[in-house]
């Protein structure tokens, strides 16, 4: 394992600190800025700026150069990620694309993918959406029943897609959503199913919001009625959508954990500093419970470095992804459990003491999520379980 950078990961840390010191407003950085704004707006925001970024070199930080990528090391992409939390950079508009989807068509992708969709994608000229989830298929993705029934003719060869997903990341700001869709009629389980990259701008396209407990709308349902998409719009082999979905999942739960290293330490010692404001630092229980998660966190930077470590001496994590996603949102969700043991049923007042807590309540709500998005932590213990440590079903 190494833990440290070379000279030209830390030049690239100077060059891209500079560049976000110039181009971050200060009031962006202030707490519930993003919260204060209409969602549509706050969107718009962080698209235009990180196309700002894309446009002064800082994206695809470690994808190569013939993609519109860097060309970076996976060390330099740490650093980005380390670099955009410590400068309170905005969240990504295109997330589910950049992290899950470019990877997956960098490596099974035509030509005429590879250059449809990565470019715009990393202008943002095109904001991606997950559609995996359905009302009846969750943990159980391999239950998708969205079907796509193939209408080919001479001028057009297209699958006309009719079924509903759920918790799309997104709904209503994507462009473009890939769609696991069940292509074969009478198909079960894993068999029969396709990658299909729809357009969400068509008559057949119903995206509408769900409303989380924190009252924001991240996500949403997404409704196919008669949706058209061409057959060439397919990741992968048309019927081994499977295979493509594994891939994806991959990058989905394996990123390295060094972005969530360096946000999660900073809001530890914010948690720990409330603790010591209200008086309940004193409170052994507290103190136990805070001592164990900076333990977790320091398990977690660790274990970031050797996933780092691994990928850059080119190995494929392959299964053991599940470990890492299974940790940083265990961790996440163990750090906030802290804060809402620390405030009792304070927790309820939107300020303590003249200070607006509502920025960190919404922390402590959106961590309850991260063990469910990307695959539940009982199922990455199934496939760590199975897949990694060869346990029997
Ligand atoms: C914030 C957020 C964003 C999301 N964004 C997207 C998105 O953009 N696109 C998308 O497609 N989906 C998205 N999802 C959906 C997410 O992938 C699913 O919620 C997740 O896969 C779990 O499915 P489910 O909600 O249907 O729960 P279920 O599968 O019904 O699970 C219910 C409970 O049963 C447990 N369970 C299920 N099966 C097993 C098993 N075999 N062994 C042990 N325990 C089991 C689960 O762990 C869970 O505790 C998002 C979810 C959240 C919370």
């Amino acid at each position: 394992m190494d833990l440290t950078y070379t000279a030209a990961e830390e030049e690239f840390r100077r060059e891209l600190r500079t560049w976000l010191r110039v181009n971050i407003p200060e009031e962006w950085t202030r707490p519930g800025f993003w919260e204060s704004l209409d969602a549509g707006e706050s969107f718009r925001m962080r698209r235009d700026w990180e196309r700002a970024k894309a446009e002064a070199g800082f994206a695809g930080i470690a994808w190569p150069t013939e993609y519109g990528g860097r060309g970076g090391t996976p060390g330099m992409k740490a650093i980005y990620d380390e670099e955009m939390v410590l400068a309170n950079a905005p969240r990504s508009a295109n997330g589910l694309g950049l992290t899950f989807l470019a990877p997956t068509v960098m490596a099974i992708g035509t030509d005429a993918q590879k250059k449809d969709i990565i470019g715009p994608m990393l202008r943002n000229e095109v904001i991606w959406l997950q559609g995996f989830s359905e009302p009846g298929a969750g943990s159980d993705l391999a239950a998708v029943s969205t079907r796509g029934v193939r209408d080919g003719s001479a001028e057009r060869d297209d699958f006309v897609v009719n079924g509903q997903k759920v918790w799309t990341t997104n709904a209503v700001h994507g462009d473009k959503i890939f769609t696991l869709v069940r292509t074969e009629p009478g198909s079960q389980r894993h068999r029969g199913i396709s990658m299909l990259l729809i357009d969400m701008h068509q008559p057949g396209v119903d995206a509408r919001p769900l409303k989380q407990m924190s009252g924001a709308s991240e996500f949403g349902e997404v409704f196919f009625d008669d949706a058209r998409v061409p057959a060439t719009e397919c990741l992968g082999e048309i019927g081994d959508g499977w295979r493509t979905a594994m891939l994806l999942l991959s990058f989905e739960r394996g990123a390295s954990g060094t972005a969530q290293y360096t946000e999660f330490r900073r809001q530890y010692d914010e948690i720990a500093a409330i603790a010591k404001r209200l008086g309940r630092d004193r409170d052994p229980v507290v103190r136990g419970k805070l001592a164990r998660v900076l333990t977790e966190l320091e398990c977690l930077r660790l274990h970031a470095m050797y996933v780092l470590t691994q990928v850059e001496q080119g190995r494929d994590l392959g299964f053991e992804a599940s470990m890492t996603k299974l940790q940083w949102s265990e961790t996440y969700q163990d750090l906030w459990e802290v804060y809402d043991d620390i405030l009792g049923e304070d927790a309820t007042l939107d300020a303590i003491d003249g200070v607006d807590m509502r920025p960190l309540h919404a922390q402590a709500m959106w961590s309850r999520s991260v063990t469910i998005w990307g695959g539940s932590s009982q199922v990455q213990r199934n496939v760590t379980a199975e897949r990694v440590l060869g346990l029997p079903r």
